[in-house]
This record gives C-alpha cells, sequence and structure tokens, in this order.
C-alpha cells in the first residue's frame, strides 16, 4: 500500500466534498464498451440493499446514505425476497444499504433466511451497533451465525476518520473487540471479514500482503483478529467517479483499469453468479449496475423486479449489461464483494 503521507494525501484529495461533484455522472462515458460479453451461470448469491437509511453519512458513499433517508424495503418486498430464496435455492443472502440492520425488517428476514440454511452476509458499519436500540444486534447476529462483513477503509486513524468523520476509527475499534469477545473472527461459525478500498486513484494492493499488515496493526495494538480481508477496487461510477472528473483523473484512471485487464478473472466476476435487488425491488447484474440505473435485462422491459424473477425457471445463460466500468473488476487481483478474485 502507498506510504502514509501518500495516502494521506490521496485521502485529502479525494475527500473533497463538493456538493456539485454528485451531478458529473460517467454513466455515459461508459455505456459504449469493448468488454467481452458476459453471460450467467447458476445463481446462488442475492445482494438485497434494504434501503438508504444509516447512522453514517460517509464522503465517498455510493447511494448517499444517511440519517434522513426514508427509502426502506417493506415487509411485502422481503416475503418476495424469500420466496427466491426458496424457488432458487438461493445459498448466500448478502444484506447491505444503508445501515441494513436499521431496516426494521432486517431482523425478520435474517431469522427467516437462516431457518432455511442460507448463508446471511451483514455488510455492517460497526457503528451501528452502538446505535441506541441496537445494543442487542451483535448477540442477535451471533445467534444466527451471520457473516459480518465490514468496512475498515484502513487501520490507521486519520484515513478512516478523513472518510468516515470523527471519532468512527475508536468506535469502530471497540465494536470490533466486542465482536472478538463475543467469538466473531475466533470460533469457527462467527466469521468476520474487513473490507479494504483504495481511498484515491489506484488499484489496491495484493489482498495477502495487506491482511499481513491488518493483522500485525490491529493485532498488535489493539488485540483484534478476523478472518479475511477483501480488497475492493473503486469503481468509476457514482461520488467516486464524479471526483475523478472534477480532478481530470478520468482516463488515466480508465487507462489503468483497461491496461490491468486479466482474461483469468473473467470467469470469476461476481455478477454471473449473483442478481443484486434495490429497496423496491429492481433487479441488477450488480451492485454497480445498479448505481448506474442499468436493470437486469430478464425479460423485455425497461426494469425487471423479484416479481419477473419468480416468474423464470433459470437465469442460466441470461446475458450480463456490461460497460466500461466492468474493467474494475477485472484489473490486476479482480475485485469483487469477497474481494480480489480466484482467493
Ligand atoms: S456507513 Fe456505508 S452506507 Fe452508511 S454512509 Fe457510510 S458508506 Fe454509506
Ligand atoms: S461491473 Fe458488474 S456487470 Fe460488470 S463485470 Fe463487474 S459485476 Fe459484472
Amino acid at each position: 500500500m502507498e506510504s502514509v503521507a501518500v495516502q494521506s494525501a490521496i485521502v485529502a484529495l479525494f475527500a473533497t466534498s463538493v456538493p456539485e461533484l454528485i451531478m458529473l455522472d460517467t454513466r455515459p462515458l461508459l455505456i459504449a464498451t469493448d468488454f467481452p460479453p458476459l453471460e450467467r451461470s447458476a445463481l446462488d448469491t442475492l445482494q438485497v440493499n434494504l434501503g438508504y437509511l444509516c447512522n453514517m453519512s460517509c464522503v465517498h458513499c455510493h447511494v448517499n446514505a444517511g440519517p434522513t433517508r426514508t427509502e426502506l424495503m417493506t415487509r411485502d418486498v422481503i416475503e418476495q425476497v424469500l420466496a427466491v430464496v426458496d424457488k432458487f435455492d438461493i445459498g448466500t443472502l448478502d444484506l447491505t444499504g444503508g445501515a441494513p440492520e436499521m431496516n426494521p425488517e432486517f431482523r425478520y428476514l435474517v431469522t427467516e433466511a437462516s431457518k432455511r440454511g442460507v448463508n446471511v452476509i451483514d455488510r455492517c458499519n460497526l457503528t451501528v451497533t452502538l446505535e441506541p436500540g441496537q445494543e442487542d444486534l451483535i448477540e442477535f447476529l451471533a445467534r444466527h451465525r451471520v457473516i459480518i462483513t465490514a468496512s475498515l477503509p484502513c487501520y490507521l486513524e486519520e484515513n478512516v476518520e478523513q472518510q468516515r468523520g470523527k471519532g468512527a476509527y475508536s468506535d469502530s475499534i471497540k465494536v470490533l473487540q466486542r465482536l472478538n469477545d463475543i467469538g466473531y473472527g475466533r470460533l469457527p461459525e462467527l466469521q468476520l471479514n474487513l473490507v479494504y478500498n483504495p481511498v484515491g486513484p489506484v488499484l489496491p494492493p495484493a489482498q495477502e500482503m495487506l491482511k499481513a499488515d491488518y493483522d500485525r496493526e490491529l493485532g498488535e495494538r489493539f488485540g483484534i483478529v478476523f478472518n479475511q480481508l477483501f480488497t475492493i477496487t473503486n469503481m468509476p461510477i457514482s461520488r467516486f467517479g464524479a471526483v475523478l472528473l472534477a480532478k481530470g483523473n478520468f482516463d488515466d484512471y480508465m487507462d489503468l483499469l483497461r491496461t490491468s485487464y486479466s482474461a483469468d478473472n473473467v470467469s470469476g466476476v461476481m455478477c454471473r453468479t449473483l442478481i443484486s435487488v434495490d429497496w423496491q425491488g429492481n433487479l441488477y447484474d450488480c451492485d454497480f449496475n445498479q448505481m448506474l440505473a442499468t436493470p437486469m435485462q430478464l425479460a423485455d422491459k425497461p426494469l425487471t423486479s423479484l416479481r419477473d424473477l419468480l416468474e423464470q425457471n433459470n437465469v442460466e445463460g441470461l446475458p450480463i449489461a456490461v460497460g466500461d466500468h466492468c474493467y474494475g473488476c477485472t484489473a490486476g487481483q479482480g475485485s469483487s464483494c469477497g474481494g480480489a478474485l480466484g482467493d
């Protein structure tokens, strides 16, 4: 990874909070593509966005989540999610947001999914467990053997706080220690994974090397242990894309992604086995396409939904909507919501 000084400089550059940046949209620059066509294989994972309500308001948030957002998946849509889980024998339910735990239906969905033996992943920002009303959240997650995948963009306080706000680092450390106390990261059935993404227009460092750095820093300083570190490449979309455009870095970053293309990563891209669901129950080939408002082509419709999916018996062989941002998934060691590809 970059030196602390270089990384801090990059953080400062990319932490520029300029409201008009949000207006700079990279979508028109990404649609025409020479990325190889992709087809779906068997469906294994539903990645479900439970809404945009969050206890934090991070500078880099792709969905502009925050405490005042009101978009939340309803019980009716959650029942459709469960119907898809049953019909397609879904192996993994990957819950995201906002802070998915703040959706009042979160515990119902987790309870029902765990009854069915589905692996449930909670993409947790850690600090949500300190919110009023969430005092028993960690125990609830442990009881249902929920896999916690938590974003900790750096093991250094300064960088975390510039991205996530003052106090976020010490709160995150406190919560990681509590998770360890209850057995997360220590017991085989309580998996605790951390996510790293670079703060600037660079590829992530080698996942294994960075894991060793996190192990050392978090272990020696705070006694924290965890299972896996997932390094994720920043996509040239949403707020990150807008910052690239504003700083004149978009073309250079796209060149970096293209020139780092590795054909070996194509077969492992996550959209081949995953469907992304937004809070209203609309479907996308991946979370990034959801952010780009590029729907999954399931039927001859502009937007497809869980109800449309329930009318299908199989999605294998369906085409995936690719764009130039897909080079972000195949660059270097590859990238997915589960980190580097092939690991
Ligand atoms: S914690 Fe996650 S969802 Fe919430 S504002 Fe930050 S990046 Fe967005
Ligand atoms: S950006 Fe989405 S559609 Fe493109 S390769 Fe990655 S996961 Fe697949």
